[in-house]
């Protein structure tokens, strides 16, 4: 009898060893995803494989052009635009410090997929039409005053943009109190597949001491208008255009 129970446990030994390896297995991998900053999934991380690739174009011109984007929502809605959204394209393989394209801003009053950067791609079409869409945005950035929606990214993904370079961060957004769809623009490039243009490089965070002031007032009744704006109480409260004094 007792000859046959070490027999027994002589062949219960491979299998518990597996197992232990196994158990090993499945603790690495569960540590290495809650640490892992490049994973689809991993919350503001997303952006760090990005942002610690240095950038081929200096800092100064990446700020213009986020200024252009801004521009384009302002001169479209004013100084206080209730969706402070807006995009421009540039070349950058024309010159460093590239050229602009288009532009467009957030015209969701009358259309709901009228988002900035889904209003740039239409006005840079209707504008410059090319029988291949494709070959038309390869040479292009996209400068956006906040990071794309899954909509406007699959959006830029479709049209085979170079480049996406965003201010205001998706979470930054949320925390304002903007209704989101939190799939970051960098999950949308990871789960592309057999999209035949290049990934797209991303880049966020850029100018957001200046944008960020264009989304922080709109569902915070105390947060601080934007430059040239103030709380208006015929209008509920919003941020209008400050009224030019007489004097
Ligand atoms: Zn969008």
């Amino acid at each position: 009898m007792e000859e046959e129970e070490e027999k027994k446990k002589k062949r219960r030994k491979p299998y518990d060893r597996h197992l232990f390896l196994r158990l090993m297995l499945i603790l690495f991998l569960g540590f290495a995803l809650s640490t892992c900053k490049a994973c689809p999934n991993a919350g503001d991380g997303v952006l760090s494989i990005h942002l610690s690739t240095a950038d081929p174009i200096p800092g100064s011109v990446r700020e213009t052009w986020m200024r252009e984007a801004i521009a384009a929502v302002v001169s479209l809605h004013g100084p206080c635009p209730f969706q402070p959204f807006g995009a421009v394209f540039v070349d950058h393989t024309l010159s460093q410090e590239g050229v602009k394209i288009c532009a467009g801003a957030n015209h969701e009053i009358s259309d709901p997929t009228l988002h900035g950067e889904v209003a740039a791609i239409r006005n840079c079409v209707a504008k410059h039409g090319q029988p291949r869409i494709g070959s038309f945005f390869k040479n292009l950035s996209l400068y956006s005053t906040a990071e794309p929606c899954p909509m406007c990214m699959s959006a830029l993904r479709w049209a085979g943009v170079r480049e996406v370079i965003f201010a205001t961060t998706t979470p930054r957004l949320s925390e304002f109190g903007w209704g989101m769809i939190e799939i970051r623009a960098e999950e949308v490039n990871a789960k592309s597949v057999n999209v035949r243009d290049p990934v797209p490089y991303l880049l966020g965070e850029i100018l957001t001491n200046e944008t960020d002031q264009f989304f922080t007032w709109q569902f915070d009744k105390s947060g601080k208008c934007p430059a040239g704006c103030a709380r208006d109480a015929k209008t509920s409260n919003l941020c209008v255009k400050k009224a030019v004094s007489s004097m």
